[in-house]
């Protein structure tokens, strides 16, 4: 491991929070620290530095500037590091105890701005030692060598008398006291070894702190080249593993829990893989090292303290694995009860038992997924868990990885502010739901996908026009996913639910969008404009609709089927026999949906727009097979019964409030402003 110190760019970040030389030098080494995933993960570390500011009285005010919960080190700004006064801070250390809600309250009342995010957990190891700059983190290395069984004898043949050994003890007071106790004990040392936790550089300038880190961490990484052994001898794997897309949209349904009446609390995956994954997963003894822990217990809130180990998918025999697979969550779930069982039994006050679904899942032959509530929460859990591969294997080469025990596991993933947070935020309509919208890249389509993405939903946008579907994805924000599409081609559409399933773990809802306006006299209009109109305007929404059932089925979680049909369905208008057909058919197709696969909790309903102004006419536009002939804006801007402009966004309300509507099947909700020729019953 390098430095990456420049004093240029140091000098660059003192010029632009110039008001504080100390606070520009911290933010700068603190993004350094935190842009390096071998060393911080995800909100795990901190740092801080001493310094003076003057307060609104002009009296100059001796302050701590530590992390503040909810940054990343890796981005961080001056805000994100809280100045709190550091005598208070100080005092604190002669008491002989005192519990987290206090000690955060204490820490809030002494900020200098009351409202800076809470000081890191953290922050009195911070105050008690003495040292202008300290910096923290969970270096991969590092744990690789504490998590043993004689990881302390390891450390001190390693660093000597240039580091102090801290035993483990949880975040929070009574480890900042014994923190201090160990430095007070040799005050040369050029930092602390937290034992199956982490490690604390520190120094007189934010240079020398750091330096000592990446010092640090470089020797660990060597004494992990030292006297390894080859670890992890494969097991047997099937010779021709399912895909990805194969078993994520089983695991997905196997980790959803069944709320009734077709409501589901769902997960969103993230799938990883790479040759050292793999050899972890595919190991014989995987279900020895992957059982053992987290590697440092704050990892135990992303990730819990175990992943789940399915066995290995064969491609020609998905039923059976998916049994045993099944069999295999039902046995983690049940461990998980028993596990909080045996420990609540000495918690005072008792717990409240968190969702026993694991957030990591392990499958030999292809890789991990990590499982969260969101996109953005199963890829934080899978970068731990892909981090965690990597400490084990060196820990399992130079010895026998072992992390702290269950009990202290337990205490970070109950830990009292941590339950005091539970129940608090409510998650949005459509959180924990994967949303495929197709003819995505414009008009209703786009509108629909950023109408699903505000309402919590990953959104696949697909179009013919990849730039579009890709531009349509990013202004979803977050994590939405932008594809090229053909729907009128099944290996097109096939692919494209194939890479919703790998990027997010399957599919509930698909709104079927893509369409395009044919026109022509049907007594005379050539067979071959009627056929294409046909393609797009029904098989496509029949194809999209089959691969959405396979995926749905899979899952065993029900789901929802969207059409966009129009008033021609209906009410058909003159010389617009090419564009009605198929799109009468397409209203049919939703009412056979509805009839055939309500028994597997799917729903199918359609919504008929018309005379929207940037929808129909945009849609024509888009499709590069042919442009609406004769069609103008005066067409669709006819009056309607209420004489209001209908928008995109008008027609995406109504997807969305019936991909919410859970008693609601072969139903057709007309948003056109009123056109009673085209009205329902
Ligand atoms: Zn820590």
């Amino acid at each position: 491991m390098k430095s990456l110190w420049s004093d240029s760019d140091a000098e660059s970040f003192v010029a632009r929070y110039g008001a504080n030389r100390d606070l520009g030098l911290r933010v700068y080494t603190t993004r350094l620290l935190g842009g390096d995933p071998r060393l911080v993960l995800h909100g795990g570390g901190n740092t801080s530095v001493k310094t003076t500011v003057t307060d609104l009285v002009g009296d100059s005010v001796a302050v701590l500037c530590v992390k503040g919960s909810g940054w990343d080190m890796g981005n961080i700004e001056p805000a994100g590091l809280p100045a709190v006064r550091l005598a208070p801070l100080l005092k604190l250390r002669t008491l002989d105890r005192l519990s987290d809600e206090d000690m955060v309250n204490y820490q809030r009342g002494n900020l200098m701005d009351s409202t800076s995010p809470n000081p890191s957990v953290e922050t009195l190891l911070h105050a008690f030692l003495p040292h202008k700059f300290i910096d923290h983190t969970h270096a991969t290395a590092v744990l690789s060598l504490t998590d043993q069984p004689d990881g302390e004898e390891i450390c001190r043949a390693l660093y000597g008398k240039r580091m102090g050994y801290v035993p483990y003890i949880m975040p929070g007071f009574a480890l900042a006291r014994t923190a201090a106790e160990v430095f007070d004990q040799d005050p040369t040392v050029e930092g602390l070894v937290l034992l199956k936790h982490g490690i604390f550089t520190f120094g007189a300038t934010a240079r020398e702190a750091y330096e000592r880190m990446i010092a640090m961490v470089s020797l660990a990484e060597a004494r992990l080249q030292q006297g390894r052994k080859p670890v992890f001898a494969a097991a047997a794997l099937p010779a021709r593993p399912a895909s990805v897309a194969q078993v994520a949209p089983v695991i997905r349904g196997l980790l959803a829990l069944d709320r009734g009446e077709g409501a589901y609390r769902r997960w969103v995956l993230d799938f990883r893989t790479s040759p050292a994954i793999r050899a972890y997963v595919d190991g014989a003894e995987v279900g020895r090292y992957s059982q053992v822990g987290v590697d440092t217990p704050d990892h135990t809130i992303r990730t819990k303290n175990r992943p789940v180990v399915l066995p290995a998918p064969a491609a020609d025999d998905l039923e059976a694995w998916s049994g045993a697979a099944k069999a295999a969550v039902a046995a983690y779930v049940e461990g998980y009860h028993a596990y909080f069982a045996r420990n609540n039994v000495r918690a005072a006050p008792k717990k409240t038992e968190l969702d026993p679904m694991p957030r990591v899942v392990l499958v030999p032959g292809l890789g991990l997924f990590g499982v969260g509530a969101s996109k953005k929460d199963a890829a934080i859990a899978a970068d731990i868990a892909v981090n965690t591969v990597e400490s084990v294997t060196d820990a399992e080469a130079i010895g026998t990885y072992r992390p702290v025990s269950e009990a202290d596991m337990f205490d970070c993933e109950y830990w009292s502010l941590e339950q005091a947070k539970l129940g608090k935020g409510a998650e949005k309509g459509l959180a924990r739901q994967v949303v495929v919208v197709t003819g995505g890249g414009s008009g209703i389509g786009a509108a629909t996908a950023k109408a699903f993405a505000r309402d919590g939903a990953e959104v696949v946008v697909l179009d013919l026009n990849e730039g579009a579907a890709v531009q349509v994805a990013r202004e979803c924000g977050g994590t939405a996913l932008g594809l090229a599409c053909d729907v009128t081609d099944p290996a097109s559409v096939r692919a494209a639910f194939d890479a919703a399933c790998a990027a997010f773990g399957g599919v509930d809802v698909v709104v079927s969008n893509a369409g395009a306006a044919w026109q022509g006299t049907v007594g005379t209009v050539d067979d071959a404009v009627l056929r294409t109109s046909f393609e797009l305007n029904f098989f496509a929404h029949q194809t999209v609709s089959a691969n959405a059932v396979r995926v749905m089925q899979a899952q065993g979680t029900g789901g929802c089927l969207l059409f966009n049909t129009s008033k021609q369905a209906l009410n058909p208008g003159k010389n617009f026999g090419p564009y009605g057909l198929p799109k009468a058919a397409t209203l049919f197709l939703m009412k056979q949906y509805a009839l055939d696969h309500g028994k597997d909790g799917i729903r199918a309903n359609a919504v008929n727009a018309d005379r929207i102004r940037t929808g129909l006419l945009t849609e024509a536009m888009i499709a590069s097979r042919s442009t609406a002939r004769g069609v103008t804006e005066k067409d669709y801007m006819a009056g309607n019964l209420l004489g209001r402009e209908v928008s995109a966004g008008d027609v995406a309300d109504a997807f969305l409030w019936l991909a919410k509507a859970m008693k609601t099947t072969a139903c057709t909700v007309t948003v056109d402003g009123g056109n009673i020729e085209a009205s329902l019953r």
